[in-house]
């Protein structure tokens, strides 16, 4: 269809991903009319190509180690085996019916969405490319929300054989015997944990001195710990070079200063590039970062007046939830209602590998660098008769407190899980945090016993002064 001047909208979004679509099902239901443009598929990477499948592959991975230890529960079921293509075919089934979920929904809420590359050219509008032509839309608001793709290094090109980076691994046909995961950062993490229960050998090779950068040291350290005592090795402070197919099959990947590493597969993990290139047209004064990120102030506003940009293609926390949130502010600030900005240091995170990660706020490390007197408190999942009930032990939770005047501990500034199923956990320490509760505050409610989040409230009563268990 050729159209010099197509139809007019409240609000252009360009990118149907978790930010973009955010921003049109929550802009449609604040009585906005609006275009959604997408080239692939609505729900972006997280729904194709990332939350959604990665977590899929976790959950089957976990019914498999939960079936392995029947036995010791008095169930006896023979030895389970895996039946990998019916993973596979399960994993779909759950992302196809959240993609049929999302289309109803935008089509409930009449987000008019328009197939097709959207460029935004110089005067405003946006021009749509599809395969039967082009199309031009006009808006009062555009939203960008191009999102990401993963980043590659040179000598690691994916190729779907024998070097995967997360959107090929998410639609592995046979499961390797043996992987080099490179970046053990969060999706690092969760690919290796499903491999290796799997039955793979994983090695992760990670550059920096630890896994899960970012993390509280001591939460990194117990994932460690628990990926060592399940087999997985770890290597770190490691740079690698290249990787040399074999005759045989599996390739070698080459380690500085090291022996080549035998495996079957690579998996590159080392973070995502934003989606910026080709979405601005001739003139069109958005301004890009040297690192690639469409600009923008702390409500998402990019230079230009009208033009807002939200999710991985700017340079916050690429999270899912984020630019979730991302999306619906900057619909907000379209309609005049002055959303408070994000606090990127007080988002949370989830990370779903084996023993779970969860947290919001500062660390340990982070807040003394911020200044802050602190005092912080633990509690290990050993102690807690939820976790031993499930025979999941591995794990603690950790609030770090601003220390008082008086040395007693105060506004939470930090609360840090690891264990099992903390990322269901974490939902009272981010309100604590982002409400600025104090430890004698949050001590004076009672939690449900016995649940594994109880154990938030154990830590944070030790830091009243005085305990329970
Ligand atoms: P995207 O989801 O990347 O969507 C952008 C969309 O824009 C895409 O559909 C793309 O086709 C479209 N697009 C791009 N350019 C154009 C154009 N010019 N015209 C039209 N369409 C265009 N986050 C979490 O919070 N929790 C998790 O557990 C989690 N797990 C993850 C696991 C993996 C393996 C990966 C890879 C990521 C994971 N993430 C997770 C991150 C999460 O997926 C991203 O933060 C999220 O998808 C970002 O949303 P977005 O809308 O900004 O971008």
């Amino acid at each position: 269809m050729d159209e010099a001047d197509g139809d007019h909208f409240d609000v252009i979004v360009i990118g149907g991903g978790p930010g973009g679509y955010a921003a049109a099902l929550y802009g449609a239901s604040a009585g906005l009319r609006i275009a959604l443009v997408e080239r692939d598929k609505v729900g972006g990477t997280c729904l194709h190509r990332g939350c959604i499948p990665a977590k899929e592959l976790l959950e089957s991975a976990s019914v498999y180690r939960t079936v392995r230890h029947a036995a010791e529960f008095g169930v006896h079921v023979g030895e389970p085996s895996i039946d990998w293509s019916a993973t596979i075919d399960r994993k779909q089934r759950v992302v196809d019916q959240m993609f049929t979920g999302l289309g109803s929904l935008l089509k409930g809420r009449k987000v008019e969405v328009v197939p097709g590359s959207g460029v935004l050219e110089a005067d405003g509008r946006v021009t749509v490319e599809t395969d039967a032509g082009s199309r031009t839309l006009a808006g009062d608001a555009v939203i960008l929300a191009t999102g990401s793709v993963p980043r590659v290094i040179p000598g690691f090109e994916p190729d779907a054989r024998l070097v995967f980076s997360s959107d090929e691994l998410l639609d592995l046909r046979e499961l390797p015997g043996s992987a080099a995961v490179i970046g053990g950062g969060a999706i690092g993490c969760e690919f290796a944990s499903t491999l290796a229960d799997m039955g793979a050998s994983v090695t992760i090779l990670e550059g920096l001195p630890k896994i899960l950068p970012g993390c509280d040291e001591e939460i990194a350290k117990v994932v460690t710990t628990s990926f060592k005592k399940r087999g997985l090795t770890i290597r770190t402070g490691v740079r690698v070079t290249g990787h040399q197919p074999q005759d045989g099959g599996g390739t070698a990947v080459q380690i500085e200063g090291s022996d080549p590493l035998f495996v079957d597969m690579v998996v590159v993990s080392v973070g995502r590039r934003p989606v910026t290139d080709g979405v601005l047209g001739d003139g069109c004064k958005v301004a890009v970062s040297p690192r690639g990120f469409f600009e923008v102030d702390a409500h998402g506003r990019t230079g230009v007046p009208g033009v807002w940009a939200v999710g991985d293609c700017i340079d916050t926390p690429q999270l899912a939830h984020v630019a979730f949130m991302e999306g619906m502010n900057a619909i907000r600030d379209i309609l005049g209602e002055d959303p408070p900005p994000i606090d990127a240091g007080r988002v949370p995170w989830a990370i779903y590998c084996q023993p779970e990660v969860a947290f919001a706020g500062y660390t340990e490390a982070a807040a003394k660098e911020a200044g802050f007197d602190v005092v912080t408190a633990k509690h290990r999942f050993i102690g807690n008769g939820r976790a031993v009930i499930i025979g999941s032990t591995d794990g603690m939770v950790k609030v770090i407190a601003e220390r008082r005047a008086d040395g007693t501990a105060g506004r939470v500034l930090g609360v840090h899980l690891a264990g099992p199923w903390v990322t269901e956990q974490l939902g009272q320490g981010y309100l604590a945090v982002n409400w600025e509760a104090t430890v004698d505050e949050i001590a004076a409610l009672i939690q449900p016993h016995p649940t594994m989040s109880e154990l938030f409230g154990e830590t944070v009563l030790s830091l009243t002064g005085r305990s329970l268990h």
